[in-house]
């Protein structure tokens, strides 16, 4: 087998996915279910149609995109990979992208290569990975492997408050929710190929990763209740500033994460808005959102009960009200050994040096590893950068990548 990667088709195909975007370029905003991500979704359909190899594509009821290259054996579990398409405002061309077209590439590079899989090899497009429009990230992934129910998905609005149905229905996707759970024995194996969104292969010099685990992802929405006024009048002594409150709740955020006792441990409050957000009236109403996250599950969890009890004490000592409202708070994920292999062997026999790493991010790979063995695959991106318009990787690193890639879906379909 003589594998061969079309890195200049590759390189051009993510240019032009990038030219499907609400954003001016370089940055690319394609929020799930918005006009340019349903055309998007057509020209990756159109890819697919033309490959070399023949490839039946199906969607679910939620809009995930599953691109199958039949096996000889076509009844045995289908070897997965697939990433993302959907971008947050103003991200980068590669976040999910690379995965994606990086997959396809793969199974054409293979079909190429004369190369016949036993197992079918599936790629998956995840619906909305980025958690931009419904406020929970990872949908599609999340209903293929149960961790959402199809009557909490129901329950989901976006931000216009529109119900997840009326969205579904708006982009023209039909069918039952409970369909679009998969069976434990779908997939034989699933690789996600990613950009690395941190800067640690780019520090080691080292061009591919290969992800031992991710991290557990958990958040919380925090709504602070004070009372508003005249910012003249309404004299400090007599004061229940939600903002203040607010001001001393992000520190705690801060200081929980630095105070964990391990580098693994982050924590962020990424939103702040504030009511009625006038000049000369005090904050009456706060919303914040914090994001923590660690590779140990308890670690992560001791954080988040420092976080609600100093919210209790604030709320106490200042008067105010404070809500804490976990929205969702997921397990971290140990990659399958079988997976870890065949990506390690894939690089040794292609003579390519790789760093075995952590996830930081969360991907849809967290939710696919509970349905079946699961891995992931980086490639470095500049400086780290990643959800914004200079997020880049370079056509060499996409390359590598992706021929580690078809490597690996070679050994693990055979
Ligand atoms: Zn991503």
């Amino acid at each position: 087998m003589r594998l061969e990667i079309d890195k200049g088709r590759l390189v051009s195909e993510i240019e032009t996915l990038a030219s499907i975007s609400d954003a001016e370029a370089p940055a690319v905003t394609r929020i799930v279910f918005s006009p340019a991500d349903l055309r998007a979704r057509a020209w990756l359909k159109a890819r697919c149609a033309e490959a070399e190899a023949e490839l039946v594509v199906r969607e679910d009821a939620i809009g995930n995109t599953f691109v199958r290259w039949a096996g000889t054996d076509p009844s045995a579990p289908a070897v997965g990979t697939g990433s993302h398409i959907d971008a947050i405002p103003n991200a980068g061309k590669y976040d999910g992208v690379v995965g994606v077209l990086g997959g396809l590439e793969a199974i054409r590079a293979l079909e190429r290569s004369g190369f016949r899989p036993k197992h079918s090899i599936e790629l998956l497009v995840f619906t909305s990975e980025e958690p931009t429009r419904f406020g929970i990230g990872c949908l599609g992934s999340r209903m293929l492997s149960g961790v959402l129910s199809p009557d909490a998905a129901r329950k989901l609005k976006d931000s216009d408050d529109t119900p997840l149905d009326a969205v579904l229905e708006g982009a023209g996707f039909s069918g039952e929710l409970e369909r679009v759970r998969l069976s434990s024995d779908h997939y034989k194996a699933f690789v996600e190929l990613h950009i690395e969104q941190g800067p640690l292969l780019e520090q080691h010099q080292i061009r591919l990763g290969v992800v031992t685990s991710i991290a557990a992802p958990a958040s919380l929405r925090i709504l602070l209740e004070g009372s508003g006024g005249h910012a003249g009048a309404v004299l400090m002594p007599e004061r229940h500033d939600a903002l203040c409150a607010a001001a001393e709740l992000i520190l705690v955020v801060e200081n929980a994460a630095r105070a964990s006792g391990a580098p693994d441990t982050v924590a962020t409050v990424g939103i702040c808005e504030v009511f009625p957000g006038a000049v000369n009236s005090i904050p009456s109403r706060v919303r914040l959102s914090a994001d923590i996250r660690d590779v140990d599950l308890q670690r992560r969890d001791a954080v988040m009960r420092k976080i609600e009890d100093a919210a209790q004490g604030i709320a106490e000592r200042r008067r105010v009200s404070i809500r804490t409202e976990p929205l969702n708070a997921d397990a971290p994920a140990g990659c399958a050994p079988v997976v870890i292999d065949a990506l390690s062997e894939s690089c040794r026999k292609h003579g390519l040096k790789f760093l075995s790493m952590v996830s930081r991010a969360y991907h849809d790979s967290l939710f696919m590893s509970r349905i079946a063995p699961t891995g992931m695959l980086f490639i470095p991106c500049r400086k780290g950068y990643s959800h914004r318009p200079d997020e880049y990787a370079s056509p060499e690193d996409i390359a590598r990548g992706t021929l580690v890639l078809a490597e690996a879906l070679a050994a693990l379909s055979r």
